[in-house]
């Protein structure tokens, strides 16, 4: 178990080449902890004597491998595992090393990753602002790898910004494509756009999550930009690091170990960051884009319009699982992985999960009360009933909206309910019930045996209210 001391031990020496002004500005943007600050003239540890130079300072004039690492660039980041980063064990308790880096900041964070994996963790690039953690990486003075899900569907835009991100850093990034097979296979099928006809987790999962699979196979480790922020209903416990719950890495699964050095940092302090270190951005920001994903799939968002509105909006909004972070979900364990809609192992949500909307104004319905629900056609009151799985971030996301709803809906005449539709209920959900994805919200009316889908993707209370009023 790492101490803090040992935590922030590392980058005092590499920080002769980027501890500049600049880096001074990280501080600003976590909370600089006294007990974790990096001082090696305040007593702390001894600082690192540095064996491998940092990627973007290997050749001057050319750009450094993060694919394939040059042999100057391999023998360094070798020459770090082997002799100086810190081994990654099986012992660690990542758990315990969470709290500890509690106080430190993204770079700080970032450092240690590094330091502890070497050649063997790669940082998520998807494109958008997490051009931030490349931007840490590089003030860590350490060798580092980028490698991004290029599924053959992104903006020109991206790819624009791809390359300026490889010259400004001076870095090869790894991208990951598809299996051509695949791709083949459900375009010649189904043609080019099948994701506005049936969904899109089909194309998600052969040009997005069966990439980002082969890739983590061959990792110990991965840095991802998530934060806190972009979803406080499901990602509001997100932890700086952790057991990836999901995927595996080269020892199979649970022994891949998840990053998130900026979980703790704000929407608008990465953009300060990104803007006081001068950093390359994506174009399509400035074109109103907040989640920047495939061209077809992504819209810019107006103002105060959620990112996720920005996605597959042609889809009922409970279709918007991706499959590339299951591990914000609750009762994540590694023991207990099925496979999603996307193909993803995630928590069965069968056994032994936490339940959610647990309160006394919502109704736990079984197969049965569901079916008969289904079956009255002269029912005395009307219902609304939601299709969840207690794993679903989505379903998480709107807990506190809905067990609102209920307690207003409390001697209204409108019963409101749940029916946990995943494990053995899917299929028949599926079928009888219009389960898309999780959740999905049925208002069964009075007078009508059959139940009407809610349409919108926002979940608050109004909205859900203004549904339920349109059609009590
Ligand atoms: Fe396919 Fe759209 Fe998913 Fe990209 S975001 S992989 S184009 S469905």
């Amino acid at each position: 178990m790492a101490s803090a001391a040992a935590i922030s031990s590392s980058i005092s020496s590499r920080s002769l080449l980027y501890r500049d002004s600049k880096a001074a500005l990280i501080a600003s943007i976590r909370h600089p902890e006294p007990s974790i600050a990096t001082s090696a003239a305040s007593g702390g540890p001894r600082p690192r004597r540095m064996l491998a130079r940092p990627c973007c300072a290997v050749e001057p004039t050319k750009r450094n491998d993060s694919v394939v690492p040059s042999a100057a660039v391999a023998e360094a980041a070798n020459a770090a595992v082997g002799e100086e980063a810190t081994a990654p064990s099986a012992a660690v308790d990542y758990e315990e090393l969470n709290k500890a880096l509690e106080n430190a900041s993204p770079l700080e964070i970032m450092d240690r990753a590094l330091d502890m994996f070497g050649n063997e963790i790669a940082i998520a690039f998807s494109g958008a602002e997490d051009v931030a953690l490349i931007e840490y990486a590089k003030l860590t003075g350490r060798p580092f790898r980028v490698f991004s899900l290029d599924t053959g569907r992104l903006n020109p835009e991206t790819y624009r910004f791809f390359d300026a991100v490889e010259k400004h850093y001076d870095i090869h990034i790894e991208y990951t494509f598809p299996d051509a097979g695949e791709v083949q296979a459900l375009v010649r099928s189904k043609g080019l756009f099948s994701f506005y006809e049936d969904g899109h987790q089909e194309c998600c999962r052969v040009r997005k999550v069966r990439p980002l699979r082969r890739m983590l196979k061959g990792l110990r480790a991965w840095v991802t930009g998530q934060r806190k922020d972009q979803s406080p209903g499901t990602r509001a416990n997100i932890p700086l690091v952790q057991v990836d719950p999901g995927f595996e890495g080269v020892g199979g699964l649970g022994s891949l170990i998840k990053w998130n050095p900026v979980a703790d940092v704000e929407g608008k302090d990465i953009w300060n960051f990104l803007l006081t270190m001068n950093v390359p951005v994506n174009s399509l920001h400035s074109q109103g884009y907040v989640s920047i994903g495939c061209e077809p799939c992504t819209r810019p968002v107006l103002p105060g319009q959620h990112e996720r509105e920005g996605r597959w909006w042609w889809e009922d909004a409970t279709a918007k699982e991706c499959g590339l972070h299951k591990g914000n979900l609750k009762q994540d364990e590694a023991g207990k992985l099925g496979t999603n809609g996307n193909g993803v192992a995630v928590a069965n949500g069968v056994d032994g999960t936490v339940d959610i909307f647990e309160t006394q104004a919502i109704v736990k319905l079984g197969r049965p009360g569901i079916e008969n629900l289904l079956k009255l056609e002269k029912r005395q009151e009307p219902w609304l009933v939601v299709l969840y799985a207690p794993w679903c971030r989505f379903c998480q996301g709107m807990e506190t909206s809905y067990m609102e709803l209920a307690e207003k809906l409390v001697g209204s005449g409108i019963k409101v309910g749940k029916f946990r539709a995943d494990g053995d209920q899917k299929p028949f959900a599926q079928k009888e019930l219009q389960l898309g994805s999780f959740p999905t919200i049925l208002f069964f009316p009075k007078n009508t045996s059959r139940p009407i889908k809610y349409p919108s993707e926002k979940r608050d209370v109004d909205s859900l209210m203004a549904f339920i009023n349109a059609l009590r």
